[in-house]
């Protein structure tokens, strides 16, 4: 972890470190009592077994008892202090990561998957919290009971305790090493998380079209392929972590064998009481477990540190730029397209190529052409979902960008062929954004949108659940209900992208009527994929390949647009749609 990513989770630890100092203090507690408990067997031994001392019998069990009293104390006091602390970091973290992702601008959508974004909230966040509670805590709580110990052994004898204290280290050479491995290994292993995530969910979501190709057999078997990916780094890891263990033990048994050695010689010689030799070895070997968990926490750490860098990548994502402050009160003149450019990848591969349009205020128009040609993203510049790479947008004259975002989406409303609903109330979906509608505007609404007959007809009428986007309903349906959610929005710039293309041709021809009562008197700018709707339009636009070709009402295209002509002769000829 570079310095500043440090830094950082510094920052949310901040308002805690009363708490952090009270831990800290449990902590030297917790270190100094287990040095105490391991010297107080040089007393236990010599002056209760050896000398035989009345006195002594009495105390020191008491002082036992009180020792590890006092310890036990101190090791509650601070895992309750550090675990409230990780808590209260990760819900900070969890939820300005949610907040921060909802601002974020649509083209990081595109770039990350749902899974993806799902999986850092939720695993990655849970690793460090692991980290923050118990990692990081228990190994400073160990370190200082390693100081402690380490005072006993030199207390007892520093010729010993010099000589263990050369060769233990050398044990801490293989973890350091695993420990680099094990930081690799965590972000693959996160990244294989990541992709079965986004397997199931997209199973999920996509279980119609997979059973009616019957590609089942293929589907489970991407997954059982990322499945034994993920297997692979897991027993990876494990093969890492499983032989870190045996290999100190090992190191370890070496050297308490020197000692046992040399310990033996030095008490020989009457240099050192039994009691000391037993305090120093009880102290030895109460070592281990501290070193072993601190060997243990720079894995473990380094798969945090590669989670908190996912994190701080995401809340690093500049979110929508919000700069504008003129405020939106509706296009008096027109919505202009002056010499727009526009590149997804922002790279030069242009989905817009200079773009010149005029869309006067409550006209409609209408863009046609081939699928892929930009139309789409023409409208999803309106509503600055993207900004144009060159060129700008105006409304009366005001560049989008410094219009005030917020008063002008407020004031947008889109109906796609692709429907947005929640897995909420009908009326909830209904009056999305607008918990103010009374009962009565709200059935007005699906009224206008050809909806209220058929939501009567629903299990709990308006109050009826709709499913994961709105399952339990027609295409149709569906469409008019979004229709009703952009006239309760009484929008004053209408966005229509192919709303009625998924439909059969009855639905349609509902739709169609429920669209005819949403345009009214708005602005209205629609890509259309068949002639006839855009026919209605006061002017259409003719686009290929990212191009405007021409633009004018229907007779004057047939005649000036030989590209226009031929769309127009297709679908006459019953072709429905345009390909
Ligand atoms: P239309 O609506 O006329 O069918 P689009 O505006 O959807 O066309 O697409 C224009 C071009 O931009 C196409 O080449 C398409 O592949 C590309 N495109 C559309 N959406 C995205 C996106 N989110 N990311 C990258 N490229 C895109
Ligand atoms: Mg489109």
């Amino acid at each position: 972890m570079d310095k500043k990513t440090f830094k950082r989770l510094l920052q949310y630890l901040k308002p805690y470190w009363k708490r952090l100092i009270f831990a800290f203090i449990c902590m030297i507690g917790v270190g100094g009592l287990s040095g105490l408990a391991a010297y107080l067997i040089k007393p236990a031994l010599d002056g209760v077994f050896i000398s035989k001392n009345k006195q002594m019998l009495m105390l020191l069990p008491i002082a036992i008892m009180l020792t590890y009293f006092f310890k036990g104390m101190f090791t509650y006091l601070q895992g309750y202090q550090t675990h409230y602390i990780a808590e209260k970091v990760l819900f900070n973290i969890r939820n300005q990561l949610f907040e921060h992702i909802v601002y974020l601008p649509t083209n990081f959508f595109d770039k990350y998957h749902t899974g993806e974004i799902m999986s850092r909230i939720l695993n990655d966040t849970e690793q460090v919290q692991n980290s923050i509670a118990n990692v990081i805590p228990n190994t400073i709580r160990e370190i200082f009971t390693i100081v402690g110990l380490v005072v006993v052994l030199y207390v007892n004898n520093y010729k010993l305790a010099f000589i263990s204290t050369v060769v233990f280290p050398l044990a801490a050479y293989p973890v350091i090493h695993f420990g680099k491995k094990m930081k690799k290994i965590g972000k693959r292993r996160q990244l294989s998380i990541a992709n079965i995530t986004m397997i199931i969910q997209e199973t999920l979501t996509n279980i119609r079209l997979i059973k009616a190709f019957a590609t089942e057999k293929k589907e489970a078997n991407e997954f059982l392929d990322e499945s034994d990916r993920f297997l692979n780094i897991k027993l990876e890891a494990i093969r890492i972590d499983e032989a870190t263990s045996p290999l100190m033990e090992f190191i370890g048994s070496v050297g308490i064998g020197v000692l046992i050695w040399v310990g033996g010689y030095i008490v020989f010689k009457d240099m050192l009481s039994v009691g000391g030799f037993f305090s120093f070895m009880a102290a030895l070997f109460m070592l281990y477990k501290p070193f072993k968990t601190v060997a243990k926490a720079n894995n473990e750490i380094n798969t945090s540190i590669a989670s908190v860098e996912r994190i701080f990548e995401i809340i690093d994502t500049e979110k929508e730029k919000y700069s504008g402050s003129i405020r939106f009160e509706g296009v008096k003149d027109s919505i202009k397209f002056e010499n727009v450019y526009f590149s997804y990848s922002g790279d030069d591969k242009y989905a817009l190529k200079d773009i010149n349009l005029t869309i006067p205020a409550k006209s409609v128009v209408a863009l046609v052409g081939e699928s892929g040609g930009g139309k789409s993203t023409i409208l999803e510049l309106i509503p600055r979902f993207y900004e144009p790479t060159r060129g700008r947008i105006t409304i009366d004259g005001i560049d989008l960008r410094e219009l005030d975002l917020v008063t002008l989406r407020r004031k947008i409303a889109i109906v796609s062929q692709r429907i947005m609903l929640f897995n909420r109330s009908v009326k909830e979906n209904i009056a999305y954004g607008r918990e103010d509608l009374t009962d009565e505007e709200i059935i007005k609404a699906a009224k206008d949108a050809y909806a209220h007959d058929f939501i009567m007809k629903l299990k709990d009428g308006y109050d009826t659940n709709l499913g994961e986007q709105g399952v339990i309903l027609s295409g149709g349906e569906r469409q008019r209900i979004a229709i009703a959610r952009a006239i309760v929005k009484d929008p004053d710039i209408l966005i229509l992208d192919e709303a009625t293309s998924a439909l059969d041709l009855e639905s349609e021809q509902i739709v169609q009527k429920a669209l005819n009562n949403l345009m009214k008197n708005r602005t209205v700018i629609m890509a259309a994929h068949r002639i006839s709707t855009a026919m209605i339009a006061d002017k259409i636009v003719v686009m290929k390949s990212g191009k405007i070709l021409a633009q004018g009402k229907h007779k004057e295209l047939l005649e000036k647009c030989e590209y226009y002509r031929k769309l127009y002769n297709l679908q006459a000829n019953g072709d429905a749609d345009i390909v």
